[in-house]
């Protein structure tokens, strides 16, 4: 029987339930058990993590847990510096790509829409998300805890808010990609990237007064959906200032 000190800082406090929130409370533990085992008993996935310091060193996931160990648990830092210690992962993944679980519809359009690579289908199973974050390096985007405590995920993100809109804040704030948006370059119905196409080469697929009023048009290169300006931009441009304020 082993008694642990542990502190959880800033938004892991998420998971926590009231009275082991934003302090440090004793945690008895029975057995031999890695921190990670150890926190995420507590319900905080391991993705949400990317700072262990016990007893002021910091520890990758592995380092057992001994008796009166004081361990602080931190989030990811977009801003504050931690690289003089270690992190649990080697490196941010080089391109940042997306795959939403299953009740995430909007959210993928709307980061699809704002040029982010999301895939996204509503009849994925947990396993088929974490095998797809796996083989293609994709951050999981989720509300379902449990699936960011599979193993075989190491980058992914827990959506806190039900409300689209706000969860395209979170993940915008979370990897910081507010200076990353490239609106219209994504197909919002199945994440093919648009490329520009002759109008002369569409012009048997557009209604008449699309014909009559636009000549720039992009074509999906993988569902061949046609986008112009007008309705669809129009949209777009709506939602892009709700996301990222002060934007032309
Ligand atoms: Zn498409």
């Amino acid at each position: 029987m082993a008694e642990l000190a542990l502190r959880f800082y800033e938004e892991l406090n998420d998971f926590l339930p009231p009275e082991k929130k934003k302090r440090q409370f004793v945690h008895p533990i029975d057995r031999k058990a890695s921190v990670k085992d150890v926190i995420e008993s507590l319900g905080v996935p391991h993705t949400e993590v990317e700072l262990i310091l016990v007893n002021g060193r910091s520890v990758d996931f592995h380092y057992h847990v001994k008796d009166r160990d004081e361990i602080s648990v931190y989030p990811v830092f977009e801003s504050f510096n931690i690289r003089p210690l270690l992190r649990l992962r080697d490196k941010p993944l080089r391109e940042l790509r997306f795959v939403a679980d299953s009740n995430l519809g909007k959210l993928s359009q709307y980061l699809r829409l704002l040029g982010f690579d999301c895939l996204y289908r509503n009849d994925y199973a947990d396993a088929e998300v974490a095998e797809i974050s796996l083989q293609q390096h994709r951050v999981v985007l989720t509300r379902d805890r449990r699936l960011l405590q599979r193993k075989i995920i190491t980058h992914g993100y827990f959506i806190r808010s039900d409300q689209p809109k706000q969860q395209v804040k979170e993940v915008l704030e979370r990897f910081d990609l507010y200076n990353d948006t490239a609106p219209f370059t994504r197909c919002v119905n199945c994440n093919g990237l648009l490329l520009e196409v002759d109008k002369d080469d569409i012009i048997d697929r557009l209604e008449p007064l699309t014909r009559q009023h636009y000549d720039d048009f992009k074509i999906c290169r993988d569902c061949g959906q046609i986008f112009w300006p007008g309705s669809h931009y129009e949209r777009a441009n709506k939602l892009l200032e709700e996301f990222i304020p002060n934007s032309d």
